[in-house]
């Protein structure tokens, strides 16, 4: 069954998704330049980016073997919350802006995205099989975001639609049908800016052999959501009240300026500057259980909190 390319969209777009686009569930070119920067150890110590896993990712197949089109999505999540770090209340830790909702934002956009099959299921009369993939499935998302036409990849690795900005999650719905188009991706818009780089606090934006890329072991989020193990004291002053995550970079973007607000009750900021203290482990599970900050678990958490108060008192 061929299906109708605007009618993918469409469901896409009537269930809360603010970006859609459609590409063809096959292997990535942008696999080759994964693998070489995982081998350079830019993924630092993320297993999940450096194992067996990392093999997963060259081919949707491999996730879905029926797989022929892959409907790539993405959901808004910049709210009216504070600007940026420098709008922390007085004695308060920053928290990336992803994670200022209440709910874990997988279950929000696989949520979405079953709304969008069971549209489709009624569209076509008939049930199908599918997979959807939420930020765990092993595929490059930002690379099939950008071939489905979803904006490009900024120097600042994130990416950037224009005019709606970065402030995005992506998922997919793998589908076991052709289609009648696919997207294609736009041009890269970052023209000579060089705002992220030079923002970074600990120069984490490093030229790559074919471009910019990140150095995770340099980088904020990856020390404060990602690592087990502390940063060395050098690097550790450079990072402020941030205590789960790093929005620096897309702050500074110009395309971010003109971002629109997400209307997601889930999204809406209920966490973006709490107090600099250290939290018990039921203290922890009552403020962030559901949200992606309990990824750092409490002693993540406060691992952080400590770092954060250190250089409150320089
Ligand atoms: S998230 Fe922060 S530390 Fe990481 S690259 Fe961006 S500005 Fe640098
Ligand atoms: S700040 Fe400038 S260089 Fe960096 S991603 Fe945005 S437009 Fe591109």
């Amino acid at each position: 069954m061929l299906l109708d390319a605007q009618t993918l969209l469409d469901a896409a777009f009537a269930e809360g998704f603010e970006l859609a686009g459609l590409t063809p569930a096959i292997p990535h070119s942008d696999h080759a330049r994964h693998l070489d920067w995982v081998s350079r150890g830019l993924a630092a110590d993320m297993t999940y980016l450096t194992d067996h896993r990392a093999q997963v990712r060259k081919d949707p197949r491999d996730i879905f073997p029926q797989a022929i089109t892959m409907l790539c999505v993405g959901k808004l999540y910049n709210t009216n919350g504070p600007k940026d770090h420098t709008e922390s209340t007085e004695h308060g830790g920053w928290i990336s802006r992803y994670a200022w909702g209440t709910r874990d934002y997988h279950d929000v956009l696989r949520e979405g995205l079953e709304r969008v099959v069971a549209r489709l299921k009624v569209q076509l009369g008939q049930p199908f099989e599918y997979r959807i993939c939420v930020d765990t499935a092993p595929l490059l998302e930002r690379s099939y975001a950008r071939q489905a036409g979803l904006g490009w990849i900024g120097k600042n690795t994130c990416l950037i639609n224009e005019p709606q900005g970065s402030w995005f999650f992506l998922a997919e719905l793998l589908l076991p049908f052709p289609t009648t188009s696919f997207n294609s991706p736009p041009p890269d818009r970052c023209g000579t800016c060089t705002r992220c780089i030079d923002a970074c606090p600990t120069a984490a934006i490093v030229e790559g052999p074919s471009g910019w890329e990140l150095d995770s072991a340099k980088c904020i989020s990856y020390w404060t959501i990602e690592a087990k193990t502390e940063a060395s004291a050098e690097l550790k002053q450079a990072f402020g009240n941030h205590i789960f995550g790093c929005d620096i970079c897309q702050d500074v973007c110009p395309w971010n300026r003109r971002a629109p607000l997400s209307e997601e009750p889930a999204f809406q900021p209920a966490n973006a500057c709490p107090p600099l203290e250290a939290l018990d482990e039921q203290s922890f599970r009552d403020r962030f259980r559901k949200t992606p900050v309990a990824r750092t678990k409490a002693s993540g958490y406060n691992r952080n909190v400590l770092v954060a108060l250190e250089n409150r008192r320089k």
